[in-house]
């Protein structure tokens, strides 16, 4: 199957040097892209600034603001049988952009901020999609009803939960756990464990979801 996927975190800039972020490593995303991978499927990763060496047989996209994950995704849908949007991706960008670097001694006392395109509510609003699409929902309190809501108001097939107010796990963490959210309301815990063995099951239980659909 061909898989596409997006990690890490985007940039938004305020000027030529500074910029807003999510706190992402990468990690998820890029051990979901190595899964499937041995799995033997395709992989087209497409990822935002991170620290971390791309699986060598993965088709890699290098992307750096929302604007150009949202532009990538949508040009490498083509054939595409699962889509997992793994990224946390800036929800809000600066309203302008400062083409000169903002001195210390101007201030900079307020920054406007306007909301960035949604790329995940993007594809599960495709007429014809023929991919499944799976979106990630970090959230710090009522993990599953935040996620259900998600899983709604995007309209994808799954989503993934997980619980990132949990100091050891999620974020810049190897290890993580995973509420999976399916399209029969019914939901898959996968505990504690290292994010690879997460990600492999995670691509089994896609797999199966897709070639059921
Ligand atoms: O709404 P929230 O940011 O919590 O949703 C998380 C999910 O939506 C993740 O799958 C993330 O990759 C995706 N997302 C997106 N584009 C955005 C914001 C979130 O694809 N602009």
């Amino acid at each position: 199957m061909k898989f596409l996927i997006t990690a890490g975190p985007t940039r938004e800039p305020i000027d030529p040097v500074r910029f807003l972020s999510n706190r992402s490593s990468g990690r998820m995303g890029y051990a979901i892209a190595e899964a499937a991978l041995e799995a033997g499927h395709e992989v087209i990763l497409i990822s935002g600034p991170v620290c971390l060496a791309a699986p060598s047989q993965a088709r890699v996209v290098r992307v750096t603001t929302s604007d150009e994950m949202f532009d990538a995704v949508h040009a490498y849908l083509e054939g595409i049988d699962i889509a997992v949007l793994c990224a946390a991706v800036a929800d809000f960008r600066p309203a302008h952009f400062s083409s000169r670097k903002i001195k210390k001694h101007e201030g900079l006392a307020r920054i406007d901020l306007v909301p960035t395109r949604d790329i995940l509510a993007s594809l599960g609003a495709l007429r014809q999609k023929k991919f499944l699409l799976a979106g990630f929902a970090a959230e710090t309190e009522n993990l599953v009803e935040n996620a259900r809501e998600k899983l709604q108001k995007k309209r994808c097939d799954v989503v993934i939960a997980n619980d990132v107010s949990a100091p050891e796990l999620g974020f810049e963490s190897n290890e993580n756990q995973l509420t999976i959210l399916l399209p029969d309301s019914s939901s898959i815990l996968l505990p504690r464990a290292e994010k690879i063995e997460l990600a492999r099951a995670l691509i089994t239980i896609l797999k199966n979801l897709q070639e059921k659909s």
